[in-house]
């Protein structure tokens, strides 16, 4: 199991870290918001903790910010902060659960396990304007039209929607393809741009660098 675990308190995070590697976690620390924010947009986790107060971005903002990106992980909230407010603040935000400074370990233990047996079938769908990704299912649709993908066509949306407002090189969709093929990389953007009419998203070409996936201004 994957876990990023965002706390800034290093003797904290430090203790955190050896028990979840014995629980069976494998950890990934963020010792500020904005690289907590960067991870769990760039890799997929299992599971996060997300203490609120961090340093650089604080934890709400970093909760929303992820959410907002189409990131459906669990993700436990930490914090000193015991007021009802934040606690309001947090769910709204995104925490599937929380838990209050001091703790014990074995809480922590069992309501990460609790997170990851509540699962989330219907969660896996990632969506991003009128476009829904399940990863599960490998499958997308714009609206209520599915899309016909073929394997290739699939593994460049699901490497544009996960790289989305960032440039994706020739060079790691075909990576992504297994393939050295780069030549017909513009036939399935091609492709992609039209099945992708209507979702309020669009395949745009960054000269000489790639292609990014970017929201139109007009969904
Ligand atoms: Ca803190």
């Amino acid at each position: 199991m994957n876990l990023l675990l965002a706390e800034d308190d290093a003797l904290l995070a430090d203790a955190l870290q050896q028990q979840l590697l014995n629980a069976g976690f494998k950890v990934e620390w963020a010792e500020n918001g904005a690289v907590a924010e960067y991870l769990l947009r760039k890799q997929d986790f299992d599971i996060a903790i997300l203490d609120l107060g961090l340093p650089m971005v604080d934890g709400l903002t970093v909760l929303k910010r992820v959410r907002e990106a189409g990131r459906t992980l669990p993700i436990l909230v930490l914090t000193a902060l015991d007021a009802l407010e934040h606690r309001v603040a947090g769910l709204q935000a995104g925490a599937d659960d929380y838990l209050t400074k001091p703790f014990d370990f074995p809480e922590l233990e069992a309501r990460l396990h609790a997170l990851l047996r509540r699962g989330r079938p219907a969660g896996a769908a990632q969506q991003l304007r009128g476009l829904t990704l399940d990863r599960a299912a490998r499958r997308a649709s714009v609206g209520a039209q599915a899309l016909e993908l073929s394997p290739r066509e699939w593994t460049l949306l699901d490497l544009l929607v996960g790289e989305r407002d960032r440039v994706v090189t020739k060079q790691q969709i075909a990576e992504a393809w297994g393939s050295d093929d780069g030549g017909s990389i513009e036939v399935y953007i091609h492709r992609l741009r039209k099945k992708l009419e209507g979702s309020g998203l669009a395949v745009r070409t960054v000269r000489g660098l790639g292609y990014l996936l970017e929201a139109t201004a007009s969904p």
